[in-house]
């Protein structure tokens, strides 16, 4: 179990680091659960409100 224990601490804290990165999707669509770069009010794809930061 360790093992797969030290693998997911180092998934983790890449996923971390890569969400310092700009190419990264910002904000997500909690209905559509499509990603977006950019904070909508609306989901252009669906037209929910429910657009929430990633984090
Ligand atoms: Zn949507």
């Amino acid at each position: 179990m360790g093992l797969f224990e030290n693998l997911g601490r180092k998934v983790e804290s890449f996923k971390q680091g890569a969400s310092d990165n700009a190419s990264e999707p910002t904000h997500r669509c909690g209905d559509c659960e499509s990603e977006f770069f950019t904070d909508y009010e609306t989901c252009p794809d669906c037209g929910s409100d429910a657009v929430y930061p990633i984090e």
